[in-house]
């Protein structure tokens, strides 16, 4: 071979060529006992980064690895294009989000191709096509009709930048090297996608009621063989279940016909302790007080103007780090809003009923 150069542009464009022409990786429906390896649909933001690389050439390797064992293994790719996003990278570019998508999409396809990753692109899914969603919507109506699904106001994780509500596990803490250094910035609730800071929101909200299933979803956990116990607890703690006693309080004098607040506490065995109870702003015994108390009032309006002031630097810099304590972030027990507290321990913006 002397004097002959190895051009991997050459070789892996010929190679690449082959593959397609044979149709290497498509999939037989028939196939008996197939692997089915699967990495994930990447959100079309439209550029394949170094993340995307790491992951998808893990599950190649992978899917290369039980191949060359003899099995027939199912790759499929697809993107998950659906939803505000997409709508809001759209609209920012002032285009048409359908014309957007699909531009993003073709980009990264491309991309995806050129790194030569063995996938059935016949089987290629759009979580936008309606030929999608339409399943989602069907699992939504069944989940309805079974009595799984509830409409109700709840205060939510709401990210600013991109107008959409965020579950917990897409709210990420910012910090940095030295969490002893005293910088207020270390642990500002920010947003995965976009690092803008977190807003709380009462917002009219759909929820599915998997807490019905908590426990099924507790036990099943310890059949899991081969998973590590550190991925087992994780799961434990986004299950998130608390044993413990709603206890409710009787009130006087709060006034709108409130007289009595109701407390989740895991530690029944020292609710004699208790001295006081910590209610949030948007707690409605704070809103009855605050019809004939002007303090109240006054405390509710601050915590709520302090909030709009920290969105309104969240949206005028695009750092996404912010210092201002908002004491709406407060305060929280399981459905309450409410927590008992000992005066002695309690450091809490409180307001004492
Ligand atoms: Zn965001």
């Amino acid at each position: 071979m002397a004097g002959r150069r190895y051009d991997q542009g050459r070789v892996k464009e010929y190679w690449q060529h082959v593959w397609d022409r044979e149709d290497v990786y498509e999939f037989d429906d028939d196939t008996e006992d197939p692997t089915y390896v699967l990495g994930m649909f990447p959100y079309t933001s439209g550029n394949l980064h170094m993340g995307h690389v790491r992951n998808y050439t893990i599950t190649d390797a992978y899917a290369r690895y039980r191949r060359m064992q003899g099995e027939e293994v199912l790759t499929p790719m697809g993107w998950d294009a659906f939803g505000l996003p997409a709508e809001n990278a759209a609209y920012e570019r002032r285009t048409d989000p359908r014309a957007w998508t699909q531009l993003c999409i073709d980009r990264m396809r491309e991309g995806m191709e050129s790194l030569g990753f063995g996938y059935d692109w016949s089987r290629e899914i759009r979580t936008c096509d309606a030929e999608y969603y339409r399943w989602n919507q069907y699992f939504f109506r069944e989940f309805y009709e079974a009595g799984l699904v509830e409409y109700e106001a709840a205060t939510v994780n709401w990210c600013p930048d991109c107008e959409t509500v965020l579950a917990d596990a897409q709210v990420v803490e910012v910090s940095d090297a030295d969490p002893h250094d005293g910088d207020p910035f270390d642990g500002t609730e920010v947003c995965w996608r976009c690092e803008t800071p977190v807003d709380r929101r009462e917002l009219d909200q759909w929820f599915f009621t998997i807490t019905d299933y908590a426990e099924e979803l507790l036990d099943g956990l310890d059949d899991l063989e081969g998973w590590p116990e550190s991925v087992r607890e994780i799961q434990r703690n986004w299950i998130g279940k608390q044993e413990g006693a709603r206890v409710a309080f009787d009130v006087e004098h709060a006034g709108d016909g409130v007289d009595e607040v109701d407390v989740f506490t895991t530690r029944l065995d020292t609710i004699a302790g208790a001295t006081y109870l910590a209610v949030s702003p948007e707690h409605d015994l704070a809103g009855a007080l605050a019809q004939s108390h002007e303090d109240v009032a006054a405390f509710i309006e601050a915590a709520t103007a302090e909030a709009d002031d920290d969105d309104a630097a969240a949206r005028s810099t695009t750092s996404p780090r912010r210092s201002s304590w908002n004491p709406r972030r407060m305060t929280v027990t399981p459905g309450t809003g409410t927590t008992p507290t000992r005066a002695s321990r309690s450091r809490s913006p409180t307001k004492e009923c």
